[in-house]
This record gives structure tokens, sequence and C-alpha cells, in this order.
């Protein structure tokens, strides 16, 4: 059992002892019962604030307004929320928050039915909208009336694609029938909001998923249209795990240009390196299906390792695996499923390119600039092209990695491609 389990029961239980009902919920319950590890665990209680204060000295009320106190437990935080409801007055309006309800209640006003159970320490589970059942299921429904729901907060339209693609759910027919419907509603939300959702999103898996959903939808029209003005906000933070350059590319072919407007009218300044990795990824992309693969990996991937140009290459590898993903859903990008022999994990790669026979050019066991002086070859672009020969044809096993082999290979292919006087 995590540590943050262990803490929470402890607080839910001092909380009861104290005559106050107390459960955990929302997405904690969810992560738990698909078996996925949990680093945040919400509370919620029937006790006021101030009386949550009152059996946590150390407590702080982080968000009096909203009910939530912070407690902190075994070096971790808790927020203990009092149950609430909100009302909503109008659409566009910040909801009113009603305390002193029910359990049931501060259910109700969840968003989805796997948002919306409570458990309690003996492994009890509070389950009135039948989350366990969608939870096996594998569906993201609204809780209640989805129109409604939606109307309410149409924040909770992109929180029903992020979910359904985080753990590769299907959205409920009904759910998604509002969601089409009411997909516009989604221009009265605030961005920051917006945002802090699809940034969850794209740091998460199920960004290719998550993309053609809301392709699908129709909500990426009007996400991209409002979110232009915040995106240089939003790349910064994004996950360290994938090269930024992917996803400016990401970004750029699914959010940059809405059709009608002229092509990179909604291009962002992004710094000089990040452009010159995005136009290097937009013509590795170009030239996979022109050259055949070297060794089962799409050959401008091999060819930046063999420059030595790893970054360039782990590039390539994270937006190709990327691509797959979002492929295996629709046709997103138009490649030949043979430009895709890719492993699973660039370590795959990097050892699979470190054991071919030469694994770059500097390797070779001919130095090229000798090799011409030599002969009395001119110098010129086409030595780019020959030393590329060399490597596939050494790499593709055709003649033996030694000097001898590769100085007969360099002579026919000199005489071959012109670099004679
Ligand atoms: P994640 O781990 O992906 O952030 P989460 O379920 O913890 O998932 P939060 O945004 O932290 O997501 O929200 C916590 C809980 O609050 C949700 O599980 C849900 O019950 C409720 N909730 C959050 N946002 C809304 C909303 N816009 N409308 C209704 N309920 C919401």
């Amino acid at each position: 059992e995590d540590g943050v389990w262990e803490g929470a029961w402890q607080i839910v239980g001092r909380l009861r002892a104290a005559g106050h009902a107390a459960y955990v919920v929302g997405g904690a319950v969810r992560d738990r019962m698909l078996g996925l590890s949990v680093d945040e665990v919400d509370i919620a209680t029937s006790a006021t604030p101030s009386e949550v204060l009152a059996l946590f000295p150390e407590a702080v009320p982080t968000g009096a307004a909203y009910g939530t106190v912070t407690v902190l437990w075994g070096g971790k935080a808790y927020e203990v929320t009092t149950f609430r409801r909100e009302v909503y007055p109008t659409a566009d309006r910040h909801p009113v928050v009603v305390f002193g309800t029910s359990l049931e209640a501060d259910l109700a006003r969840r968003d989805f039915t796997i948002n919306a159970m409570a458990m309690g320490p003996d492994g009890e589970v509070v389950d009135p909208f039948g989350g366990r059942e969608d939870l096996r299921r594998g569906v993201v429904r609204a809780v209640g009336n989805p129109e409604e729901r939606f109307r309410e907060d149409p924040l909770r339209m992109v929180r029903a694609v992020r979910f359904a693609a985080r753990f590769a759910f299907a959205v409920e027919e009904r759910t998604w029938e509002a969601l089409v419907l009411l997909r516009l509603e989604l221009v009265r939300v605030a961005r920051e909001r917006i945002l802090a959702e699809i940034e969850k999103l794209f740091r998460r898996e199920g960004i290719g998923r998550g993309l053609a959903l809301f392709d699908a939808a129709g909500l990426l029209a009007v996400v991209r249209a409002q979110l232009r003005a915040v995106a240089e906000r939003l790349f910064p933070r994004l996950s360290p795990d994938l090269p930024r350059a992917v996803l400016v590319w990401v970004w750029e072919k699914f959010l940059g240009d809405p059709p009608g407007y002229p092509e990179g009218f909604f291009r962002l300044p992004w710094p000089r390196r990040v452009r010159r990795a995005v136009a290097s990824l937009e013509a590795d992309l170009a030239e996979l299906s022109a050259s055949p693969p070297l060794a089962g990996l799409p050959w401008p991937l091999v060819r930046a390792w063999a420059e030595g140009d790893e970054e360039r290459a782990a590039t390539l590898f994270s937006l190709l695996a990327l691509l797959r993903e979002a492929g295996a859903e629709r046709d997103l990008v138009s490649l030949p499923q043979e430009a895709l022999p890719l492993p699973e994990r660039w370590a795959d790669v990097r050892a699979h390119l470190g054991a071919l026979p030469v694994p770059t050019y500097r390797d070779f066991p001919l130095e090229l600039g000798e090799f011409l002086t030599r002969y009395g070859l001119r110098p010129g672009p086409w030595v780019r092209e020959l030393r590329e020969s060399l490597y596939r044809g050494v790499n593709a096993g055709r003649f033996p990695p030694d000097p001898a082999a590769l100085e007969a290979e360099a002579l026919r292919l000199a005489a071959h491609l012109g670099g004679q006087e």
C-alpha cells in the first residue's frame, strides 16, 4: 500500500472519530480501482473548514471559499474539502458554492461517473452513479444529463476527451452527442482552465488519441483559435520527456493553421533553435518514404545517428513513436506503414545502432579526405553521397568493414559518382 493511502486513512479516521463523515473521493478512488499508483488523495467530509482546522492544528485553509483545507501528513499534502455543491446562476458565471450538503450531493456535482465515487478505510465504496461499472467497461459518462452538465461548465467537454484519451476509454454515446452539439460553448471558458486540461493531456500518454478525439468532436478548431495567444506559455511548461521540437511540430500540425487561413498565419515565434529542429523534423519526415530503411530503421534516423547528431535522431524517433500511436486510431499523417519499423524504446534503437559494423561516420576505417588526396579526386558535394553509400553498403553487409574493402568500393563509387577529373 502506498504511503499516501496510509496517511489518507489516518486523516479520515480522525475525522470520523470526531463524529464527522469522511471519505476519499474523486480521482484517487478511480485510479486506485484501475490499479494505478496515486500521488494525490482528496478527502471529502461533513466537517466544516473550521472543524477541520480544529482537528488538525497544522492545517492550512488553502481554499476557504471552496471549503478546502490542506492537511500535511507524513510529508504529503491532502486537500480536505467540506461536502458541497455548486450552483450555476448562468453558464458563464463562476458557480456559487453551497456547503452543508450530503456526500451524495457532493458526488452528484462531479463531472463523470468514474470521478464520482467515494471510498472509506475498510474499502467500502459509495458509487451512486455506476462509476465502477463504467470503469470496468471503459466508458466516460457524464453524471446526470450530459447537455446540462456541459452547459453548466463547458470545460467538462475537454475533460471528457482528456480522460478518454488517458485511459483509452470510449466517451459514452449520449455524452459524446452532447459534446459534439455543445462544442462551441467552450469559447466561454477561461483560457487558463482549458490550458491546464490540455497540458495534462499533452503531458501524459494518449496525446495522439487525444488529438484525434478533439478533432472528431470538432473541438480542435475551437481550442485552436482560443489558445493561440497562450500557446507560448503552454510549451515551455510541457513534459521534459518529449523533445520540444516534437511538441511544436504537433502543435503546428494540429493546432497551427485552421482551414481558411494563409499558411503560417498562426505560427508562433518559437526560438531559432526550436525552429531549426522543427524544420529538420519536417525534412526527415519528407524523406522517410523516399529512402529504404537501413537495418530495419528509418533512413533519416540512421543518418542523423551516423552524423553524430543523436539529438536529431532521438527527436525523430519520439515523433515517429507518437505518430504511430496516433495512426493506430486514425490516419493523422500519411506515412506508409513500412516507413515506421520501430522498436519500442529509444534505448533499444540506440543499442541497435551502436551494434552496427560501422555505427557512425567517425568510425569509418577509411579516412575519406586522405582517400581523395591519394587518388587525386576532387572534393565536393558528391563526397557526401559517397560517404552515405559506403555507410549503407558496409552496414547492410555488402562488404566487410575493413580499409581495403572500403577503398575498393569507394573507387568503384567514385567512378560512378563522377568525382574524377
Ligand atoms: P487527474 O489525476 O487527471 O488530474 P482528477 O480526477 O484528480 O484527475 P482533477 O482535475 O484534479 O482531476 O479533479 C478532481 C476531482 O474533482 C475530479 O475527479 C472530479 O470529481 C472533480 N472535478 C474536477 N473538475 C470538475 C469539473 N469541471 N466539473 C465537475 N467536477 C469536477
